[in-house]
């Protein structure tokens, strides 16, 4: 393979350093001879060959000194200090090759050489007839060394200049050096001066060698030393291409020197065999990056079969897990409304009531859980897509609020929101995926929170006139995450450690489908902890505004601060005394009804603000709940009277009931100093959430049948009131009961005789579905048993007619007792 391993890698990028050290030691080493030689007249030390060329003592074997000693601190771990040395050397070599210029120039002669080693150096000229001198050879590449070592971290477009340089110098270097092997000496030394010296020739290869090695990441070194096949073949071919000639090439000088061969025919020869070798070099490459590339197209088509496969594999996997979880969560469905329904039955023991409460909560925890698995399947499959459609922030932010606010408040955490801008505008985007954001962050921020509270913060900061960025902070004052998790907690699976699976339940799904959902949204997550302290969630969102009103999902309040008092500082909802104000007849019973629900009696009702201001000013009341629009005076009147009176002191909560879903109604109610809001027909658990905001409610237990207890009406409303506009469509429904009833219960007169008979089934059924609007159970159940009397005596059907028409007439007689319309 063209390939090279990671470690041997690593091997060969030290191996260049290596290489660029033992260079620098070998240009230190001679350098240090040369002078040696001089100083004890030594002339091996000072040529290498006794009688070649000396090398110049005070200039060249000066200046290399510097430069090994600069390429040494160079090939050394990184240090600020060092690199000043290396510099500071690169600089005293540029001085020394200046001076030569210089005093050329000049006609001067003056420099470290004459300085140092004016004796000797005017002996020898003596004895040789010429000056040892640097020669100018030597003085330009050493200015090209200098250079090299100065500018060594300086690139332009991509090319080191001490590269540039140290190549120049190489072949300078080279030249020297081959010079001396063929013995030309035309191509040592510029004539009328006296020639490179061999040993300078060979320092000048050594130092700029260990230039172009000194950094295996850089330049030439980093091709060499590279991973891929273009760092093999490099590694392969050189040493090839640079010992064939040199080899080559003395061998034929060697055999033309001793007469063995002619000049062309060894000219001659040199240039053919170095075709030959260099042709069969190049197909040795080839052959091994062809190979290289039949091994790579099999394997892309083996990586390809194999990515395939893996694809496949994971899709058929998300797909069994969308369905597995598609498939379960129907049973769920059934499960959890079926126990609900067994949880609320009357006839259940305390004990089964407990049983049964355990299996819905276990029910419920295991629907998320599927939720989870079926949200990360479609993400993981590419199947999720977001809508857009506008939406309001406060109204889901406020859902999620409503939910957690129970937890909480058993926790004793205090849960609060704030917005940086009163006026939020409306978005467009997915409204239940962000809910779905928002509900992970808080959820787990009230489970890993045992003291304090948890507090979302709205930064709503206007990008464009349409588009706005949303920063939402969910910060808790919690166990807190190391620092270590703070990335990994967003993985699939994943928990800070085991124990908190134990300690606290989850799945460690929540976060992961958080961040899929943020990223799909083109926003960030990201967490902020400390250890102990808490957590914050920070996620950022763009979205684009709109001036369409969103539907309504669900009645919600908007608030500046959306807060619940912890559950110690509550009172509890049995001592409080309500002033309801509401000039519908049946609205207030449906009311006294839900109050009572809810264990509160003390109540006094009045059918306008007027009186409702008259009886605050006498009374002292725990809540008002008032009716926005009635006669005399509105709700909103009645507020702003009640603050004025107030002025700024103690304050009574004040809950607005409204028809109207509009946010902005809701929007006014509150500006007008109103606590909350509730929407008509109230909702039962709605009214007890928001009476949750100051008061301690017990979760009201379903009516007992109990001996000679209170007996069950024959009919109860709740139901078909919620579904009604107003009482006059409640009335109109009770008189299309009524009518359709008599007509139908004729019909089972006129069938009662035994035997099979359909059209009593038919009538008994239609007579159940009437019964079960009204919330007449004892009927209902009564044309039930009507229903399965297929093979029935005279006596038996006509018993049970008689039953079914005296429920029926207690019936009538219910529903007439009812206020009639406004
Ligand atoms: P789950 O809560 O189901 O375990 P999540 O993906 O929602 O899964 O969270 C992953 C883990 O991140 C949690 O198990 C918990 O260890 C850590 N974590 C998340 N939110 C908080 C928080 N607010 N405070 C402390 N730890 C947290």
């Amino acid at each position: 393979m063209l390939i090279t391993s990671d470690r041997l890698h690593k091997n060969i990028a030290a191996c260049c350093i290596n290489v660029a050290r033992i260079c620098a030691a070998l240009v230190i080493a001679v350098s240090l001879l040369v002078i040696g030689g001089w100083h004890f007249d030594n002339a091996a030390f000072k040529s290498v060959i006794p009688g070649m060329t000396a090398m110049n003592p005070g200039g060249t074997a000066l200046a290399f000194l510097l430069s090994g000693l600069a390429l040494w601190v160079y090939s050394l771990p990184e240090k600020a200090r060092l690199r000043h040395f290396g510099r500071l050397c690169g600089a005293g070599i540029l001085l020394i090759a200046l001076c030569y210029f210089i005093n050329n120039l000049l006609g001067t002669d003056w420099g470290p050489d004459q300085m140092l080693y004016r004796e000797k150096l005017d002996r020898e000229a003596l004895i040789l007839g010429h000056v040892n001198r640097m020669a100018p050879n030597t003085a330009f590449a050493f200015l090209l060394a200098g250079l090299a070592l100065v500018l060594i971290d300086i690139k332009i477009r991509k090319i080191w200049l001490a590269h540039v340089f140290a190549l120049i110098g190489l072949f300078i270097g080279m030249l020297t050096v081959i010079g001396y092997t063929y013995h030309s000496l035309a191509l040592i030394g510029v004539e009328a001066f006296i020639p490179m010296a061999l040993n300078t020739g060979l320092c000048f290869i050594l130092l700029n060698c260990g230039i172009l090695f000194v950094y295996p990441g850089r330049g030439l070194a980093s091709l060499i030393c590279s991973k891929g096949p273009g760092g093999v073949h490099a590694r392969r071919l050189l040493p090839v291409l640079v010992l064939l000639p040199l080899l080559l090439g003395w061998a034929f000088g060697m055999a033309q020197h001793t007469g063995l061969l002619d000049e062309i025919t060894a000219f001659s020869l040199f240039v053919v065999l170095n075709m030959f070798a260099m042709t069969g070099l190049a197909l040795w490459r080839a052959t091994a990056l062809e190979r290289n590339d039949q091994m790579q197209s099999l394997n892309r088509l083996e990586l390809k079969k194999a990515r395939d496969d893996a694809e496949n594999a994971n899709a058929a996997k998300s797909e069994f897990l969308a369905n597995m979880s598609r498939e379960l969560r129907t049973p769920m469905n059934s499960i959890l409304g079926l126990t609900r329904l067994l949880y609320e039955d009357e006839d259940l023991s305390e004990g089964h009531r407990d049983m049964a409460g355990v299996v819905y909560r276990s029910a419920d925890n295991l629907l998320d859980i599927l939720n989870d698995l079926l949200d990360i399947s479609k993400i993981e499959a590419g199947e999720l897509r977001l809508e857009s459609i506008p939406f309001s922030l406060e109204e889901i932010i406020n859902n999620v609020l409503d939910t957690m606010a129970a937890l909480s408040s058993q926790k004793g955490l205090s849960l609060a929101c704030k917005y940086n801008t009163g006026d939020m505008p409306y978005l467009i985007g997915d409204p239940s995926r962000i809910g779905r954001i928002i509900m992970n962050l808080v959820s787990n921020a009230v489970k890993f929170t045992d003291r304090g509270g948890v507090t979302i913060s709205v930064i709503c900061e206007p990008a464009s006139p349409d588009d706005v960025t949303i920063e939402l902070r969910v910060s808790d004052t919690g166990i807190g995450i190391p620092g270590d998790k703070l990335t990994s907690i967003f993985d699939k699976f994943s928990q800070v450690d085991p124990s908190t699976t134990r300690r606290f339940g989850g799945t460690g799904l929540g976060l992961n489908i958080t961040r899929h959902l943020v990223e799909m949204m083109g926003g960030q997550i990201i967490v902020e902890s400390e250890l102990g302290k808490g957590s914050v969630f920070i996620v950022s969102l763009p979205f684009k505004t709109t001036d369409l009103r969103p539907v309504i999902v669900k009645q919600t309040i908007h608030r500046d601060s959306h807060s619940f008092l912890p559950e110690n500082e509550r009172r509890p909802v049995e001592t409080v005394r309500i002033l309801l104000a509401e000039d519908h007849l049946l609205s207030q019973a449906f009311m006294k009804k839900l109050f009572k629900r809810l264990k509160i009696s003390d109540i006094d009702i009045v059918d306008n603000g007027r009186m409702a201001l008259e009886a605050h000013k006498k009374n002292t009341y725990d809540l008002i709940i008032t009716d926005c629009h009635m006669p005399e005076m509105s709700g909103f009147e009645l507020t702003k009277n009640i603050r004025n009176l107030e002025d700024g002191g103690h304050h009574v909560p004040i809950v607005a009931m409204t028809a109207d879903a509009m946010i902005k109604t809701r929007e006014r109610c509150l500006a007008t100093g109103m606590d909350d809001v509730v929407t008509k027909p109230v909702n039962p658990d709605e009214l007890e959430l928001v009476l949750s905001r100051w008061f301690k409610i017990v979760a009201p237990e379903p009516k007992r049948k109990g001996k000679g207890k209170e007996q069950k009406p024959a009919i109860d409303l709740t139901a078909l009131i919620a579904f009604m506009e107003n009482e006059n469509e409640l009335q109109y429904y009770i008189r299309v009961f009524i009518a359709q009833s008599d007509e139908t219960l004729e019909i089972m007169r006129a069938n009662s005789g035994g035997g099979e008979n359909r059209a009593w089934t038919e009538a008994a059924h239609k007579l159940k579905g009437g019964a079960s609007m009204i919330g007449a159970d004892r009927l209902k159940n009564l044309c039930e048993r009507a229903q399965d009397m297929n093979a029935a005596t005279v006596a038996d059907r006509q018993a049970l007619f008689a039953e079914i028409e005296q429920a029926y007439n207690e019936i009538k007689e219910n529903l007439a007792e009812l206020p009639p319309p406004a």
